[in-house]
């Protein structure tokens, strides 16, 4: 069950579109898998920038990130997460996503390319 919580509307992450696609996001992320021929243990961010550039994109859908110390870290900043996050943002809004997250959103484009290679076919802005 996914749960849309109106106190939540002032971020547009929460709204129901941005909603979907990020729970479609999980999926891609779960078909990117050793089982599926992926390697193991891969990080969809693995620079500095990429990881970065994610969380601005999560910020920007989500609101702020919850300060924790110790073992208590947001659960948002986990890389399935940060994933859904960019996927969420290249879809509603593709021309600000790769404004504001060129490299990260490139990271995201590739794993979905070799996940589900015909997901982005209609929402190419290049062609
Ligand atoms: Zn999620």
């Amino acid at each position: 069950m996914i749960e849309l919580a109106p106190e939540r509307d002032y971020f547009p992450g929460y709204a129901p579109g941005p909603t979907l696609a990020h729970e479609v996001s999980h999926s891609v992320y779960a078909a990117w898998t050793p089982d599926a021929g992926f390697e193991q243990g891969q990080q969809a961010f693995r620079t500095r920038s990429q990881q970065e550039q994610a969380e601005s994109l999560s910020l920007r859908l989500y609101g702020p990130f919850h300060e924790a110390t110790g073992p208590f870290v947001d659960y948002r900043l986990g890389d399935e997460e940060l994933f859904a996050a960019v996927f969420t943002s290249r879809i509603i809004e593709p021309t600000a996503a790769r404004r504001n997250a060129p490299q990260a959103v490139d990271r995201i484009e590739e794993i979905v390319t070799a996940t589900v290679p015909t997901l982005f076919d209609k929402n190419n802005l290049d062609s």
